[in-house]
């Protein structure tokens, strides 16, 4: 049997979507083809609530849809601020020096999120917030709505990591004042891996094009997809490298299945289900790596690992049918393990990947409070 994947991306998709993987490739002039990509595109301000923002799909990963936001942003020389809150974090910062700018990251101890003074202070002088929204090495969420507010206050332009929360989480492009969101396609949003999305405001579409210097990355620039993304939307085709076309089907496919539920009930799905798993992580007496309930993700969980339990509990559960992800965080890889909870994972998912995580932590010994403890409670959240 196929094992059920519950990791922080690439996640179970729908079978629609997976229908549109297995057809022959059409041409990316295809009448068809262009109707799906020009949809796609529409379909993503309405998930991003970008209704004036210019979306970009892109071939390739969210590693890229940051080093697009920051090619086109930042300027040698720019002054960059990071709300960092784990390795995605650091990531954004290095990738930001490599395009020239001098950063700073505002970090917290693992599992809390950076002091709004801290944020505050660095922003003096500052082009360019960087935020992580979850980050996905320690399932800490950044509070987005706040943290944009105090970039506006300083006059910097605002990009969200939402690799980790687009799709699942709240976020609100336009009214929270993001420039720019970007995320990747196997996260929430529930299509394969290989797309690489991003959301411009008017705002940082205008910062673009007031550059002095020409942008970097020939691949990332504006310039080279602007024209072919609004082609898309116009309904006429355009070239300037070939789209992956039938990962664009993918993610028209997969954003009409979210739109059909609309946000408000998947971000809703989402708090449901991390309920659920908070209550399976009680009952089994672990220790979660975020440190506060407020900015605990609704995408996955990061949990320690129980005294006599390490990482071989990962592959302990992959024999129980569920697969699940070590640590990633560079001091604490080794101490916890990571359960992915994003998309439309039904409820009966949900409890087969508790119900695996207590049969493997059983076989290590530690089982506190009795059989099937974790599944009732999770259970009990769910119909709560
Ligand atoms: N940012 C966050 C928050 C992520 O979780 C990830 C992927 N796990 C990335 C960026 C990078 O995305 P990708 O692996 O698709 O390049």
């Amino acid at each position: 049997m196929r094992p059920l994947v519950m990791i922080p991306g690439p996640i179970e998709i729908d079978d629609a979507v997976v229908r549109t993987l297995g057809r022959p490739p059409k041409s990316h002039l295809d009448p068809e083809f262009i109707e799906s990509f020009g949809r796609a595109l529409e379909r993503m301000r309405e998930v991003f609530q970008a209704p004036k923002g210019q979306p970009f799909i892109v071939a390739g990963s969210g590693t890229l849809a940051m080093e697009m936001a920051v090619a086109n942003l930042i300027e040698p020389g720019d002054r960059a601020v990071v709300a960092d809150i784990g390795y995605f974090g650091a990531r954004m910062a290095d990738i930001l020096e490599r395009h020239g700018a001098t950063v700073t990251r505002v970090t917290a101890p693992a599992g809390g999120v950076p002091l709004a003074s801290d944020v505050t202070r660095a922003l003096d002088g500052c082009k360019l917030l960087a935020i992580t929204h979850v980050d996905t090495s320690t399932a800490v969420r950044n509070d987005v709505r706040a943290l944009a507010a105090l970039g506006h206050e300083h006059g910097a332009l605002v990009v969200v990591d939402g690799v980790c929360s687009v799709g699942g989480e709240e976020l609100s492009q336009e009214a929270w004042g993001v420039d720019v969101v970007l995320t990747a396609s196997q996260k929430a949003l529930g299509a394969p891996p290989g797309l690489a999305l991003v959301v411009a405001s008017e705002r940082a579409l205008a910062s673009w094009r007031a550059r002095k210097h020409k942008v970097a990355s020939y691949y990332a620039d504006f310039a080279s997809w602007l024209p072919i993304m609004q082609a898309y939307e116009a309904r006429q085709p355009k070239y300037f490298a070939t789209p992956a076309v039938n990962l664009v089907e993918a993610l028209d496919e997969s954003l009409r299945v979210l739109l059909a539920d609309g946000m408000p009930k998947r971000v809703e799905m989402h708090r449901r289900h991390a309920k659920a798993f908070r209550a399976a992580w009680k009952a089994l007496d672990l220790t979660l790596l975020p440190k506060d309930a407020e900015h605990t993700a609704h995408t996955l969980s990061a949990v320690y690992y129980p005294p006599g339990v390490d990482a071989k509990l990962v592959s302990a559960v992959r024999r129980e049918g569920v697969v699940i992800a070590g640590g990633l965080h560079p001091d604490l890889g080794p101490k916890y393990f990571r359960v992915g909870h994003m998309g439309a994972c039904p409820p009966a998912d949900v409890l087969d990947a508790v119900g695996a995580i207590e049969r493997a932590l059983a076989s290590f010994g530690h089982m506190p409070h009795g059989i099937g403890s974790a599944v009732a409670a999770a259970q009990a959240a769910l119909i709560d």
